[in-house]
């Protein structure tokens, strides 16, 4: 006699969907005791491949994407050293041999929520936290969710957005349905982490009303810091260097001055209360030295694993300046910038130079990285 289960167990289809993956080859480099991912991943290809997603687990829910930015990191993951092979970002990743799927900006509507999660209704507009804290670390009880013991990426460490569905832990899923009455609120909130990441920054360096600013890279996180600083903490001049001129010039909008880096160096803007690194060039941080004010403040966010060498240490300390790096989003910079936009004070879309169609559309750009920097800013994909 065969004991039938008095209860059968509830087995939902595995599907299928399309999503942009990152596969590389982990290989460490010889001799470098605790390797860095541009020490570790060589050889990065990007591709869109059919993934499978499995029944979704009771603390979860199932997401289907409508809109992802594209970060530079994406970039620098999917893009090798041409000397050495080996990718470009030094941001923490895990590459399985499967490949990762990459993506940490995006706005997507619930398809479904796991049984666990009453709150979350299907159809709801959300957004998502990139950095997955476990809020348990000694860190975390801190308050410094950005910097948790046990954070793992989204995108880069965990399956990330670039999918035509997701399924994501509800703690890391932030409901907007009320600020979204249009598609093009939608296409705002999708690029609400990269300026959340601005804003921390902008708060980390106590911009002040009428400070002196130069901003070093006029990417996406550079431009957020040009128009946070300016539209909402107040400050007064902002020099932007950077050696794109279709960046130079789309930055423009929200500062005085706008350098290359050679012309930045004959300049002589200087007396500068705040200067944002987020070129990844690091040599910046030691040539602005002579050039901040009193209490000046330097905030580093552009990661290549470049080693910081300083050598105006004199200036650095006669001018009692700090240098500081920052990172993430956590820590109120969602609830904030969602109250600016709603004042209409501030939108995340006015860092967008294209609005491309499509998952194959996206993998076909990130195959040519340096097309993207020459030629635009904040790349937004609708799927
Ligand atoms: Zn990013
Ligand atoms: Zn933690």
């Amino acid at each position: 006699m065969v004991a039938v289960p008095k209860t059968l167990p509830i087995t939902q289809p595995t599907i299928q969907r399309a999503a942009i993956v990152l596969h590389a080859e982990e290989q460490p480099l010889r001799g470098v005791a605790r390797p860095g991912t541009h020490e570790l991943y060589r050889n990065p290809r990007v591709s869109c491949d059919q993934r499978a997603l499995g029944p979704l687990r009771p603390d979860f829910v199932r997401v289907k994407m409508k809109y992802v930015g594209l970060c530079g990191t994406d970039l620098h993951a999917a893009k090798a050293d041409p000397n050495t092979g080996y990718v470009r970002t030094s941001s923490p990743a895990s590459i399985p041999a499967k490949g990762r799927i990459l993506g940490h900006e995006g706005i997507g509507q619930i398809a479904q929520a796991g049984r666990n999660v009453p709150h979350l209704r299907e159809g709801a507009w959300v957004i998502f936290d990139s950095i997955i804290a476990c809020r348990q670390c000694d860190r975390c009880k801190r308050g410094f969710l950005n910097q948790c013991r046990h954070a793992r990426l989204l995108g880069l460490e965990e399956d990330g957005l670039f999918a035509a569905s997701v399924d994501l832990p509800a703690g890391i899923v932030h409901d907007v349905s009320t600020y979204i009455e249009s598609d093009a609120d939608a296409r705002a909130l999708a690029l609400l982490e990269p300026a959340a990441v601005a804003f921390v920054a902008c708060r980390k360096a106590k911009v002040k009303r009428g400070e002196r600013l130069t901003i070093f890279g006029a990417g996406p996180i550079g431009t957020y810091c040009a128009m946070l600083a300016r539209n909402v903490f107040g400050a007064g001049k902002i020099a932007v260097v950077e050696p794109v001129e279709f960046r130079r010039r789309f930055a423009a909008r929200w500062a005085e001055h706008v350098f290359t880096p050679a012309e930045f160096a004959l300049s002589r803007c200087d007396s500068f209360d705040v200067a944002f690194e987020a070129s990844g060039v690091l040599n910046n941080v030691d040539s602005v030295l002579p050039r901040m004010n009193a209490a000046g403040r330097i905030v580093v966010l552009g990661r290549s694993g470049e080693p910081l060498h300083l050598s105006a240490t004199d200036d650095l300390i006669t001018n009692a300046i700090s240098i500081m790096g920052s990172r993430g989003h956590h820590g109120g910079a969602y609830e904030m910038l969602l109250q600016l936009y709603a004042e209409k004070k501030f939108s995340p879309a006015d860092a967008v130079t294209s609005v491309i169609q499509g998952l194959e559309k996206l993998a076909e750009l990130m195959r040519s990285p340096d097309d993207v920097i020459q030629h635009d800013n904040k790349i937004l994909v609708q799927i």
